[in-house]
């Protein structure tokens, strides 16, 4: 008992200590930098491993506080079986252990494992899914949501499955009432940050094939409308996307939404429409923030034209 009681007047003493010394944080002025990484597509060929090593050593040369992903983490597996898709998720792992900051990873469709039945994979498979993302990045699961100083960004799971096993851009039900909670606990003002693979809002279409273009199913989030009427009361600032592998910026009401091209630009076949690999680096100051898409000098092997 009398160890005990030493035990809370130390503990009591640290806290006071402590709270008498330390400056109030005023978490609206503090400044922060983070990095959004997406489509990163990672696999044995093309020297994509090698690619994606420099993309790290070029965000861990900027130091940022974190690094967001946004999916599409190996080149597939989707459409492969257990040993191809665990290598690669393999290999991911084994390259960003080298990233210096803490990293979130975001769900794309292509860390669905087995989707498509030429995988071979049974639907009732334990890996089957979502399953292999779920153990490996999510804690058990495919959704999260964390605070940095004064900010609220929100990881999305953007991937709905079609009966004939394909995918397409959907928020589900069950994320929606998360989404709800989640918020219920965020004051009206913070500034809140959402990453989704598959793109809320996107003019790709429009900017390749004329403005009555639009995007398929499996392009954009059908319900994002939806979604966005979740954060009509809060201070939704930027949507990050991926997917596309297009570097672009809409803003809406206030809303940035960006999508960040693609470390892999052409699935390591070099420039997509125009755009190389790359990253995004934001630099937040207090409500404010701004962004540029970075390419870290990547020159992709050749490919024989067949
Ligand atoms: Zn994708």
């Amino acid at each position: 008992m009398k160890r005990f009681s030493l035990l809370f007047l130390l503990i009591t003493s640290f806290v006071l200590t402590n709270c008498a010394f330390r400056p109030v944080p005023n978490t609206q002025n503090d400044k922060f930098s983070f990095v959004f990484m997406t489509d990163i597509h990672v696999q044995p060929e093309l020297k994509a491993g090698e690619g994606f090593k420099q993309a790290i050593d070029s965000i861990n040369s900027i130091k940022p506080n974190f690094v967001i992903t946004g999916g599409d983490l190996i080149m597939d597996a989707l459409g492969v079986g257990f040993p191809r898709a665990d290598s690669l998720f393999n290999l991911y792992d084994s390259l960003t252990k080298n990233i210096e900051s803490p990293l979130y990873n975001t769900i794309g469709n292509h860390d669905v494992f087995g989707l498509y039945t030429k995988s071979g994979v049974d639907t009732a498979d334990k890996n089957y899914g979502k399953e292999i993302f779920k153990k490996r990045f999510g804690n058990g699961n495919t959704y999260s949501s964390f605070d940095h100083k004064g900010w609220h960004f929100i990881l999305l799971d953007a991937i709905g499955f079609t009966e004939d096993r394909t995918y397409f851009g959907n928020i589900d039900s069950l994320q929606m009432e998360w989404i709800k909670t989640d918020l219920a606990k965020v004051d009206k003002k913070t500034p809140i940050v959402i990453s989704t693979h598959i793109p809320f809002l996107s003019a790709g279409m429009q900017v390749l094939e004329g403005g009555n273009a639009a995007f398929s199913s499996g392009g954009t989030v059908g319900n994002s409308h939806k979604v966005l009427e979740l954060f009509k009361d809060h201070n939704l600032r930027i949507v990050l996307q991926g997917h596309l592998h297009i570097v672009e910026e809409i803003i809406v009401k206030n809303v940035h939404f960006i999508t960040a091209g693609a470390v892999s630009a052409k699935w390591w076949q070099g420039l997509r429409q125009g755009f190389a690999e790359g990253y995004a680096v934001f630099e937040v100051d207090g409500n404010n923030f701004s962004w540029k898409y970075k390419t870290y000098g990547w020159k992709a092997v050749e490919v024989e034209k067949k």
